[in-house]
C-alpha cells in the first residue's frame, strides 16, 4: 500500500503518531488527525437458471488476469445496490435485479488497505453477456468448473450464496 505523505487539507507533510488508541496519520499544521476509513465496494453473485455463477476476468490490477465476481467501488451519491448493478452492466452488459443482500464484510486491498465489501445475490437479469469495462471476459461457470476466485470476500459471498441455494433446494 502507498503511504499517504501530505495533508489533503493544507498540503503539509504528515506523520504517524499514537493518538486515541492507535497509530494515526497526523497533520502538525492543522493540528488534526487524518482519519482513514475503509473504502466501500460492492459485488454480485449472479446465478442463472442452471445454477451457474457469473465471473469476470480482470483486465486491470489488482489481480489482473484473475477471475472474480462483477463489482467495484461505490461512487459518491450512489446507493450500494445501484452501484453493484451499474458495475454489472458495465462489466458484463447484463441488467440485473437484486434478489437479496448476502452480507457486508471487511476486505483487504493492496491500494486502500481495507475495503468495506457489500455482497448481493442476483437471480434475474436481462441482456446479452458481453465483457466490457475492466473485464477481458465474462462467463457463467457451473460450480465444479469454476476457476479460482481471486478475492477472499468474493469467495466467501459465493459460499454464502451456495449455502442459501442448498437451503432453498432442501
Ligand atoms: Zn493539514
Amino acid at each position: 500500500m502507498l503511504e499517504k505523505r501530505f495533508c489533503h487539507f493544507c498540503g503539509s507533510r504528515i506523520s504517524r503518531i499514537y493518538l486515541e488508541g492507535r497509530n494515526r496519520l497526523f497533520c502538525k499544521t492543522c493540528q488534526q488527525p487524518i482519519y482513514e476509513n475503509p473504502v466501500p465496494a460492492s459485488c454480485l453473485v449472479v446465478r442463472d437458471d442452471n445454477g451457474r455463477i457469473l465471473l469476470v476476468k480482470r483486465s486491470v490490477e489488482p489481480e489482473k488476469g484473475g477471475w472474480c465476481l462483477p463489482g467495484g467501488y461505490i461512487e459518491m451519491g450512489e446507493e450500494p445496490d445501484e452501484s453493484a448493478l451499474r458495475e454489472l452492466r458495465e462489466e458484463t452488459g447484463l441488467t440485473g435485479r437484486i434478489d437479496r443482500l448476502l452480507g457486508v464484510m471487511k476486505g483487504n486491498s493492496g491500494i486502500y488497505d481495507t475495503l468495506l465489501m457489500v455482497g448481493y445475490q442476483v437471480l434475474s437479469f436481462t441482456g446479452k453477456l458481453v465483457a466490457g469495462d475492466d473485464a477481458d471476459d465474462a462467463r457463467f461457470f457451473a460450480p465444479p468448473d469454476m476457476p479460482e476466485v481471486v478475492f477472499r470476500t468474493h469467495r466467501l459471498f459465493v459460499s454464502m450464496a451456495d449455502e442459501r441455494q442448498r437451503q432453498h433446494n432442501r
